[in-house]
């Protein structure tokens, strides 16, 4: 493994928000293309109700559509712990739970307090280390909400000691609308870090404001080493207005790799797993390296 490692999200968070609807094997084919290239960690799918995301109905068809790949590790989202009596059943390596940093953003989203859901993920942690699985707890709109405006560092703080004491196997800190800056990005994550201890913490990054890359690199020098992207930038949150897509994962890849920190993947391989996200896209993504760097 690299000194930093990234998950990369697009067949999830680039996908689910696309209107026109992904087949299964197409998203099979990105996963492919993204375990050629030799990314670990994907978070292949969400178990959220197809009603509210069509995109996701084949969520269970995709996770044995790629059980086989070696050496991958699968995530799935759950939205909650009937996400998760349809997730366990697959060889999954871990469950990635959201809860929100305010109260407004967790309604809209999830249609809980912030207690309740902290407390479903008691009984979610209870459940999946008997089954094998590990969990992660996510934190949306850790910088800025788009219903509460400031998010405040306690606020987060917070969450992410309870996330630690609930037995979370990693925290996620999600900038889901794009809203960070470097300096908040460096002096949250550091904060972070030291709260969560053993807990390996991740930072989730869109690039609405084309600010991704530099939030990315500041919350590398604040110690942070997994990171959440999604190739070529596609994506977004379907619950978030205005959030464009994520951070390109082969941009950040790019900046690593110049920088000589190891990543473990193979770049002109990424390249073309971005070129097939791309396609898969109606949206014009926001990856630029795909553009001009070529093998
Ligand atoms: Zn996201």
């Amino acid at each position: 493994m690299g000194a930093v490692r990234i998950i990369d999200v697009s067949p999830r968070d680039g996908l689910q928000n696309e209107p026109k609807q992904v087949t299964t094997q197409e998203k099979e084919t990105l996963v492919k293309l993204l375990h050629a290239a030799r990314i670990r960690t994907v978070e292949a799918t969400s178990f959220v109700h197809p009603k509210k995301v069509p995109q996701m109905a084949d969520a269970s068809d995709v996770l044995v559509g790629i059980a086989g790949m070696k050496d991958l590790q699968s995530i799935a989202l759950i939205p909650n712990l009937k996400g998760y009596e349809r997730a366990r059943n697959h060889s999954l390596s871990e469950v990635n739970w959201v809860s929100s940093a305010t109260e407004t953003f967790n309604q809209k989203n999830i249609g809980l307090t912030i207690d309740e859901n902290m407390e479903q993920f008691q009984s979610l942690v209870a459940q999946a280390r008997k089954d094998g699985i590990q969990t992660c707890f996510s934190i949306a709109v850790s910088f800025g909400c788009p219903y509460e405006n400031n998010v405040s560092e306690d606020q987060v703080l917070k969450l992410v000691k309870r996330a630690k004491q609930a037995g979370a196997d990693r925290i996620g800190i999600a900038d889901t609308i794009g809203i960070a800056t470097p300096d908040h990005v460096h002096r949250l994550m550091k904060k972070v870090l030291d709260i969560a201890g053993e807990t390996p913490i991740a930072i989730h990054l869109h690039d609405t404001r084309g600010l991704g890359l530099a939030n990315a690199y500041a919350s590398y020098q604040a110690g942070v080493r997994i990171f959440e992207t999604a190739v070529s930038g596609i994506g977004g949150c379907p619950f978030a207005p205005g959030a464009a897509g994520n951070l390109a994962t082969e941009d950040l890849v790019y900046l690593f790799h110049r920088m000589n920190i190891d990543t473990g993947i193979d770049f002109a391989k990424l390249l073309d797993a971005a070129d097939y996200a791309a396609s898969l896209s109606t949206k014009n993504p926001l990856g630029r390296i795909r553009h001009v760097e070529r093998k």
